[in-house]
């Protein structure tokens, strides 16, 4: 697999997107929730990964995305 910039081989994937990334264009590295839960007091906290791989083109929403037109 190349990378999706710059079709080098690519050494990881976008954890967002899956989009191949080559060493160059790895740098790009936001948080990526992992899953959020209710905690004590009733707070919501999210367990993240502090820096996963990231292309810099896809658009990762903060939180689930409301889809009503499915029901
Ligand atoms: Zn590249
Ligand atoms: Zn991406």
């Amino acid at each position: 697999m190349n990378c999706f910039h710059c079709d080098k081989s690519a050494s990881g994937i976008c954890r967002f997107c899956g989009r191949a990334l080559c060493k160059d264009h790895m740098k790009n590295r936001i948080p990526y929730i992992i899953t959020i839960f209710v905690g004590d007091k009733q707070v919501p906290k999210a367990v993240a990964v502090a820096d996963a791989l990231y292309c810099g083109v896809c658009k990762p929403q903060p939180e689930p995305i409301e889809m009503p037109e499915l029901y």
